[in-house]
């Protein structure tokens, strides 16, 4: 067995101890580029197996593209700053909320998101080279570089130009926790759990009739206290129906929500509805002095669930805010930045949202506001950092404007080409239907966002460091700024040019993914060396996960390139799917399912890892578990045990058909692998390469040119040789130990020369020796050997005994040299060819002692040089061997004596009842129910 762990070891020493690596990009210098831009992993925890799998795919490509004797920048990224980061760091520090942050020091909360970083940069980057992946591990880019965030500065002063930056009131969805917006392009994919909530069905009677009542629905109890109107659909019908005595108002269609029975007394059009006041259960809060409490219209009022009739709240809601934008509604925000209530809601006040949730329920019942309650199940977005549940609350936030920008976003994505192909489209409805991006965070560990506004309305964004210290009150200050983050920075005050008072800048850090959009600048010195950005822009490969990135990074990417170049800023991008458990669930650290990275390369090793990796299809989910890791381990052994046949045969004719066939497969197998890999499928590419050495090599050349192995036949030597170099040149950025370890298991034996296997040039392949029509006679002979063989099974004789005859019914004819090859390969003295419609066999089961004796003398032989293996003898060492049998043994092998001497190179060949026990070299064999001794004298030594 193939010790991966012992050797793995052993060749990250090799490659260190010889800097293969360094070797590698030395040989590659000068030559044509390939362009790879890294999009950086959170240096946030230790790596589990899904950066494994991206890791993987990374690497094969650089080292596929190395083969091929491309220029490479190998760079590698971490990402550093962020809510993520700040979230681990919270945790791990004990603070529960911002408040605990301040008191710890926001200085000594950056200093400890720094260090996260630095410690968990180090581990990932020791963990992926033990995954074998080869990067300027000293030359890594960090995105809280002051290079990365003064690029972005850069960046939002161009946004700013363009008057694409702005600083907007909305009620956004906002986590109380951490005291922070997520922005809509944070929660579109993961931010929707299923949750259970009391909803009510409230009832508001009519200010004109009190024994009427507008009935109304809400999920959202606690933002009843901010509500400002009610709204109905112009288009859809209500009714005024009799229930117990009083009246209600809802859609028609919405009727079943009347408890007991009913009476429709009036039907309406929505629009005739418009104006009606209500009376609302807490108007008499301060806050409330300008709310209009009437019936509004509003298109997106649903007859599908509730009652048509909404609860509108524009400070608690996106699409509220928007309606009351449009209408002139007042907006209430309730909360502040923790999910307390403010002054101004008389009992609610300076409570928790949650805790007002309760008590607005209670209130409402106990005053006969409400009609009903239900349990209500729906997708509510929470907080993707830290879990808990938004709320919505009107906040200032600073946005990038989508509206210009849009369509370039849109025209730049249909220039690249994706794997998988639906990417394209799913970033294309990303870019559809994406709203203004709001990039503000009211955080500390994170981009400062370079934004001074003054009380008089002037807003100054700056876009570089001289610019800041051209702007500054006090120079010195920027002069001596130590890094470009908070604190620091927002020690910096400006003056304003328009009315000369002093400003401090605004407090928010950017969206994490603006320091993830700017790499394909800030890693290549854009601001520094345009040449040299030149010569690197754009990447012609990105690759990542993608479930996450159309709204993150891939967006982010498109963003920055698209508003400072007018272009895209990769030619290709290569995605894939989430990586779940065994049975299909989601890897969580809680939930215990979760596979660290350091428990997975101990078990199987990183070959192993990057086999199942690349022979995975990545549009879709990954499966992973230990489980999944028997069979590859199991196909890479046979893969390294054909290592051991290969000899030094350097040249000879090739005129058997198998041996062309072989060559024709191999050569066909280079023209695919390097065709899928440079059409970004390394999943066909790896299919291809696992099934030419398990099929096309080990189970079907290797059995049918045994014999000659066995007798060691110089063209099949030369040809197993050629082969297989080629095979594991092709294998070597897939599964790059193993391919080194035979390699250099070779170059011992003065096989091969190249110091390393990844030093080698990538294999081309000869059409010359391309034969599909071989390739087809050799899936017909298959089919034959396949039914011959099952033939073999269902009539109980061992391949090993060779029969009389078979007869072979076909559709099709076959040469003369394909039928010796299913002679030898179904063990029969003769062939019968008869044509007909469907393939059959049929085998004379007749043993004659003729066929007996020779089964008996092959099968010795073959125990005779098993021993001869023992013994450490070779081919060509000639010895005298003697067999112990008794008298009807005796007789039966007599009649092949000749055959077994030839098949044992023997200089003699004795066949004896008795005598010989003396002799040192013996052993006992049995062969069904025969048994006798070997003894074997070595002559000549
Ligand atoms: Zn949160
Ligand atoms: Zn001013």
């Amino acid at each position: 067995m193939y010790d991966f762990k012992k050797i793995e070891e052993e060749i990250l020493e090799f490659w260190k101890k010889e800097k293969i690596f360094e070797k590698l990009q030395e040989k590659n210098k000068g030559k044509k580029k390939w362009k790879f831009i890294d999009g950086p992993i959170t240096a946030n925890n230790s790596m589990g197996v899904h950066h494994a799998w991206g890791r993987t795919y990374k690497d094969l490509f650089h080292r596929f593209k190395a083969m091929q004797g491309h220029e490479m920048r190998y760079q590698n990224g971490f990402d550093c700053q962020g809510l993520w980061v700040e979230r681990e760091e919270e945790k791990a520090l004990g603070l529960k909320n911002k408040e605990d942050i301040e008191k710890f020091g926001i200085l000594n909360f950056v200093e400890a998101c720094k260090k996260r970083v630095e410690k968990f940069s180090k581990i990932q980057t020791e963990q992926s080279i033990k995954l074998g992946y080869w990067m300027n591990w000293d030359n890594s880019y960090y995105t809280m570089s002051n290079s990365n965030n003064l690029h972005n500065w850069f960046l939002l002063k161009k946004y700013f130009e363009n008057g694409w930056l702005y600083k907007g009131k909305d009620a956004v969805p906002w986590c109380w926790r951490c005291g922070t917006a997520s922005s809509k392009h944070d929660i579109a994919t993961e931010g929707y759990k299923e949750v259970k909530h009391t909803a009510l069905f409230m009832q508001f009677p009519l200010k004109e009739k009190p024994n009427e009542y507008f009935l109304i629905f809400t999920t959202t109890p606690w933002t009843v206290p901010a509500n400002v109107a009610i709204a109905v659909n112009k288009n859809i019908n209500y009714v005024k129906i009799e229930n117990e005595g009083l009246f209600y108002w809802l859609a028609e269609k919405r009727v079943e929500e009347i408890e007991g029975k009913y009476k429709i007394v009036e039907k309406k059009k929505g629009k005739e509805l418009e104006g009606i006041e209500y009376i609302m259960p807490y108007a008499s809060f301060t806050v409330q002095k300008n709310s209009p409490h009437k019936v509004v219209l509003w298109d997106l009022a649903s007859e599908e669930e509730g009652t048509g009739i909404v609860h509108i709240a524009p400070g608690c809601g996106a699409e509220d805010f928007d309606l009351g934008k449009k209408i002139g509604l007042p907006a209430i925000s309730p909360l502040n930045d923790a999910g307390i209530y403010d002054k101004g809601y008389e009992q609610f006040s300076l409570k928790k949202y949650s805790v007002v949730n309760k008590e607005v329920i209670e209130d409402l019942e106990t005053r006969r506001f409400i009609y009903k309650t239900v349990s209500y199940k729906h997708r509510y977005p929470h907080c993707w950092r830290c879990g808990e549940e938004l709320v919505f609350r009107l906040v200032n936030e600073w946005y990038i404007s989508c509206k210009e920008i849009r369509k370039k976003l849109i025209s730049g994505n249909e220039k690249i080409k994706w794997y998988p192909e639906y990417g394209k489209i799913r970033q294309r409805d990303w870019f559809n239907n994406m709203g203004d991006w709001l990039i503000s965070r009211k955080r500390y560990w994170g981009l400062p966002l370079p934004i001074w506004e003054c009380e008089c309305g002037n807003i100054e964004v700056v876009g570089s460091l001289e610019e800041l210290k051209e702007k500054a009150v006090d120079k010195k200050k920027v002069e001596t700024l130590s890094e470009i983050h908070r604190p620091w920075i927002d020690e910096i005050k400006l003056k304003c040019p328009k009315c000369k008072k002093e400003i401090e800048r605004v407090k928010d850090v950017g969206d994490a993914w603006l320091d993830a959009g700017i790499v394909p600048f800030s890693t290549l010195n854009y601001l520094e060396n345009k040449k040299y950005w030149k010569e690197w822009f754009p990447a012609d490969l990105i690759s990542e996960n993608m479930p996450g990135q159309y709204r993150g990074w891939f967006n982010s990417l498109f963003w920055a390139s698209q508003t400072l170049t007018g272009k895209v800023p990769f030619k290709a991008l290569f995605g894939y799917e989430t990586l779940k458990d065994e049975k299909g669930e989601e890897m969580h650290k809680s939930k215990g399912n979760a596979i660290w990275f350091d428990d997975a390369l101990e078990k199987i090793g990183a070959d192993i890892m990057r086999l199942i990796y690349c022979l995975q299809d990545p549009s879709s989910e990954l499966r992973f578990g230990f489980n999944a890791a028997r069979e590859p381990k199991n196909n890479l052994n046979i893969l390294y045990n054909i290592s051991k046949l290969i000899g030094n045969e350097k040249t000879t004719n090739v005129k058997s058909i198998e041996d062309k066939w072989i060559l024709s497969k191999l050569n066909n197998l280079v023209k695919l692998v390097t065709e899928e890999l440079e059409n970004l499928h390394p999943h066909y590419a790896s299919r291809a390469l696992q099934n030419f050495w398990l099929n096309d090599l080990s189970r079907s050349y290797i059995q049918i040119v045994r014999d000659r192995i066995f007798t060691e036949d110089k063209a099949v030597k030369f040809i197993l040789k050629e082969i297989y170099l080629t095979l594991i040149k092709l294998c070597a950025p897939f599964i790059p130990f193993i391919t080194e370890k035979i390699w250099q298991d070779l170059k011992t034996k003065k096989i091969v020369k190249e110091e390393s296997i990844h030093l080698s040039p990538w294999p081309k392949s000869d059409k010359k020796k391309i034969d599909k029509s071989l390739e087809k006679e050799f899936e017909n002979i298959f089919l034959v050997l396949e039914t011959g063989l099952a033939e073999r099974e269902k009539i109980k004789v061992g391949l090993k005994w060779p029969l009389a005859k078979a007869t072979i019914t076909s559709n099709f004819s076959l040469k003369k040299d394909s039928l010796e090859i299913i002679s030898r390969q179904l063990n029969v003295k003769k062939i019968k060819w008869k044509s007909g419609k469907e393939i059959s066999v049929v085998l004379d089961e007749k043993i004659t002692p003729e066929l007996e004796a020779e089964g008996y003398a092959r099968e010795v032989s073959r125990k005779i040089q098993a021993f001869r293996k023992e013994l450490g003898l070779i081919q060509t060492d000639k010895v005298e061997t003697y067999l112990i049998v008794d008298e009807n043994f005796k007789s039966i092998l007599e009649k092949e004596k000749k055959l077994l001497k030839e098949r044992t190179n023997s200089s003699k060949l004795e066949i004896v009842t008795t005598g010989k026990e003396t002799f040192k070299n013996k052993t006992n064999f049995n062969i069904k129910d025969k048994k006798g001794e070997i003894v074997i004298v070595i002559s000549g030594k």
